[in-house]
């Protein structure tokens, strides 16, 4: 582990508890609670959910990118951009981009910024408002039965290596709590919104992602 690793680690609980699985970073292990919230987790509680119409439904894990304005990541600005929009607390007028976003309502059930750190908006239990239209096999309204997860990045910019671990040890849990949630059901908001969204966009490694959740059975 190199010194900016550790550095990394120590202010990140989750990734503390990193495993050793040959030079990548570690995935770390996340536990989910009877709440269906992530333990040791920040949570701050979107007001942009509502009930799912199937509560026993949790079948598809969808994962987006986002960055606020675009293109712009890895700052405090960013991040604090990307929890306010979805807390709906977002300053409209601070950001001549922000104005197509004004009564925007939106949420996803977890971030993932770029140091790896993770914080949850939204119970997985709720719908949280991330896939707009949508369809996965055939069936519409993905929000009503699918996890969202939004990696703080863009269409042109390479992702973390801390972020894929975190995204990693995210899917797991997720997969281990939520068991219809097979690998086959992890997938883009740009699979399931072709035409209208490019999230996670080219630069998402896919297989990368499945390696690391491999490594980590
Ligand atoms: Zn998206």
């Amino acid at each position: 582990m190199d010194r900016s690793r550790s550095l990394e680690a120590s202010r990140n609980p989750a990734l503390a508890r990193r495993s050793d699985n040959g030079g990548s970073p570690g995935v770390p292990v996340f536990a989910i609670d009877h709440e269906h919230r992530l333990l040791d987790t920040g949570f701050l509680a979107s007001p942009h959910c509502d009930a799912r119409p199937d509560p026993g439904d949790i079948s598809l894990l969808v994962v987006h990118a986002i960055s606020l304005p675009p293109g712009e990541v890895g700052t405090a600005h960013n991040r604090r951009n990307i929890c306010d929009l979805f807390l709906g607390r977002l300053d409209c007028g601070a950001d001549p981009y922000f104005e197509s976003l004004r009564g925007l309502r939106v949420s996803a059930h977890a971030c993932i910024f770029r140091d790896g750190s993770v914080v949850q908006l939204v119970p997985f239990d709720r719908r949280a408002w991330h896939a707009g239209e949508s369809r996965f096999a055939g069936r519409e309204r993905c929000n009503d039965f699918s996890i969202g997860i939004e990696l703080e990045g863009c269409d042109t910019l390479q992702f973390e290596d801390s972020q894929y671990a975190a995204l990693a040890g995210l899917a797991a849990a997720i997969g281990r709590r939520y068991p219809a949630i097979g690998r086959e059901r992890i997938v883009g908001h740009s699979d399931i919104a072709p035409g209208r969204k490019t999230d996670p966009g080219p630069h998402f490694d896919w297989q990368r992602l499945m390696r690391l959740m491999d490594a980590d059975r």
